[in-house]
């Protein structure tokens, strides 16, 4: 039965490589455009057909491979970028020397190319492992790189690719990141099945500026001018590693992880322990199912970091991950803090958008005449409280506006849960329900970090019924809920009784207390650490202290509560990441009305 072992042919072990550096037409064009720009290309152009299927082309304007170096360019484990000596002293992207024999293994590739400063340009082929001899060709500079029917010669593979339209939105995402990760360098992506000019999918220049700024640009190009606008500048350092970049207010965040953009030393990674620091520094600013949007950068000492780890190196090890975590969660954090009370700009704009369409269609006062708009359209038609609710208006004086008190000076309480506030340039709603539930959850959670939470015994312990696991849940938690604060004991049967709240919350109704913390308690995964599980039960616990809506409020607490929001860090989201207020500024205002 058995057969002698023995050498497999380059082909045959080319073939195999390529099951892992090209899985699909996408991964040619990450390691064909990867080449580029290690060759020093400022601009690159990639053509494709039929999802790839048919026809990769990358043309660049880097410096080329002489002609007696092609037949090597196209041979298993031949490279320009290392000599072998340290594979952890790696700058280039490519090191392997894999990438082009693997496409020559499972598809028709040719390589035109005009070394810098060379007369003339040379052209090899390799068609399923098979080599032609190197001919002349016609190029002014630069590389092209053209493989065509991939997989034609291992038609099992081919089975296993997409639609045409699936495996083009790979190719979009693979230069969309490697256009991000180089926004010096100019990229043109360009649909060309059927022939002729085809259709530009995706095109950026080269930007110019720092990198801030470059970055900045192709960020807006490439995620959208409503990203660049909702996001905080990230800029740390620690222990020889840096993390630079844009990441999202909480306010503008998405229901999965795939706007989460993350590079090491310019290398695109989809990496845990990113994911785990975003999660991590986020949370207390977002539930579990919403994700912030990012484009990361972490850079660092090649020697630091293991990009071998993975055939088509989308994964890297850190020699020290605890360093890279913990710079990713604190520049993260530091960056959520600085914002304070930030909210995203597209809340107002969506808010703008509800006016719109609330007042358009219902109201004729829009065919009137510009004057009568003017003078005629009361507050009670943009949908604000009619007189009688308006419960508290009274006169400020506005020179202490000043820029120093952004969320401005209160002006009413409507519907008795919404402030309206004048500021500088606008006015500004808050929802006075969320606003305080978020400042209650950071006055807990200073008061936890320095000595504990204090508690008030309460006069008369109360005494709450539960399901018989909901009461073994809490009894577990007993000792973690008395560091906040809830010290209850068991009090036979499934009963538990009530003895100190946190005192932070004044009165509160003990038993909606203990049922929102034993809610919370099942929610938890086992997974979270302990500490992040005391924030969310003490998150749970802040709104028992809120202000609940329906309770009108005095001119004077509401200007404390406007202070306190712009001296509380995060206070621009309320515990479940809604926003806490929305900023109309005046020239919006004059847009709804159609002054602008
Ligand atoms: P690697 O990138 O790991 O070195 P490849 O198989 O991708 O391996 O490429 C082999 C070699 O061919 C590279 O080391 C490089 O010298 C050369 N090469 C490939 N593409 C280009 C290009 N577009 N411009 C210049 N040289 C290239
Ligand atoms: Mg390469």
């Amino acid at each position: 039965m058995r057969t002698p072992i023995r050498q497999l042919d380059d082909a045959a072990s080319n073939r195999i490589a390529a099951g892992e550096v090209v899985e699909r037409p996408a991964s040619a064009v990450k390691e064909m455009v990867e080449n580029a720009i290690d060759a020093g290309a400022t601009r690159i152009e990639v053509a494709y057909a039929n999802g790839g299927k048919t026809l990769l082309r990358v043309t660049d304007d880097g410096f080329g491979i002489p002609e007696d170096e092609l037949v090597l360019a196209v041979s298993r484990h031949a490279t320009s970028k290392i000599d072998g000596s340290d594979l952890l002293d790696i700058h280039t992207f490519g090191f392997r020397g894999e990438a082009l024999p693997s496409m020559g293994a499972v598809g028709r590739l040719t390589i035109t190319s005009r070394l810098i400063g060379a007369a003339a340009a040379a052209q090899i082929s390799i068609n399923g492992g098979v080599m032609e001899a190197v001919k002349p060709a016609a190029l002014s500079r630069g590389t092209v790189v053209e493989l065509r029917d991939l997989f034609h010669a291992t038609p099992a593979r081919l089975k296993f690719l997409g639609t045409d339209r699936s495996e083009s939105v790979a190719i979009i995402g693979v230069l969309k990141r490697l256009a991000m990760a180089e926004p010096l360098i100019g990229f043109n992506l360009c649909d060309v099945t059927g022939g002729g000019e085809g259709r530009t999918v995706f095109k950026v220049l080269p930007q110019k500026g720092d990198f801030f700024d470059a970055l900045n640009l192709r960020l807006a190009k490439i995620l959208g001018a409503d990203f660049v606008a909702n996001v905080l500048r990230i800029d740390a350092e620690r222990e020889g590693l840096a993390i630079a970049g844009f990441a999202s207010l909480p306010t503008y965040s998405r229901g999965s992880s795939t706007s989460q953009y993350m590079f090491v030393n310019g290398r695109p990674v989809r990496d845990k322990l990113f994911l785990g620091a975003i999660r991590g520094a986020y949370s207390d600013f977002l539930q579990n199912y919403r994700h912030p949007a990012l484009a990361l950068f972490l850079e660092c000492d090649p020697n630091l970091v293991d990009v071998n780890v993975h055939p088509a190196k989308s994964e890297v090890r850190f020699r020290d991950p605890g360093i890279a975590r913990g710079l990713i969660f604190s520049a993260l954090r530091h960056a959520l803090v600085e914002a304070g009370y930030r909210t995203s700009t597209t809340l107002a704009d969506a808010t703008l958008g509800a006016f719109h369409s609330e007042a358009k269609p219902k109201s004729p006062i829009y065919q009137m005449d510009r004057n009568y708009l003017h003078t005629s359209y009361t507050p009670t038609q943009i949908g604000f409280a009619e007189a009688p609710t308006l419960s508290a208006r009274f006169e400020t004086n506005f020179e202490e506006v000043d820029k120093g008190q952004p969320l401005g000076a209160a002006r009413a309480q409507v519907h008795e849960n919404y402030l309206i506030a004048q500021t500088l340039d606008g006015i500004v709603i808050v929802d006075q329900h969320a606003a305080h539930e978020r400042l209650v959850y950071e006055r807990l959670k200073k008061q936890m970090a320095k000595n504990g939470t204090a508690s008030q015994t309460l006069l008369i312990p109360e005494i709450v019924e539960l399901a018989a696991d909901d009461h073994e849940r809490v009894l577990i938690a007993a000792l973690d809920l008395a560091s906040l604060g809830l010290v209850i004991e068991d009090f036979g049967g499934s009963a538990v009784c009530v003895r100190e709240t946190p005192a932070l919350l004044g009165e509160v109704n003990a038993v909606a207390l203990i049922n929102d913390v034993v809610d919370e308690l099942t929610d938890l995964s086992q997974t979270q650490s302990v500490k992040d599980k005391l924030d969310a039960i003490l998150s749970r616990i802040a709104c028992h202290g809120s202000i609940r809506s329906g309770r009108t409020m005095r001119a004077e607490e509401m200007n404390a509560l406007l202070r306190e929001m712009e001296a509380t860090p995060h206070s621009g989201q309320c515990n479940h990441g809604r926003p806490t207020y929305v900023e109309l500024k005046l020239h919006d205002i004059e847009k709804l009305f159609g002054r602008r």
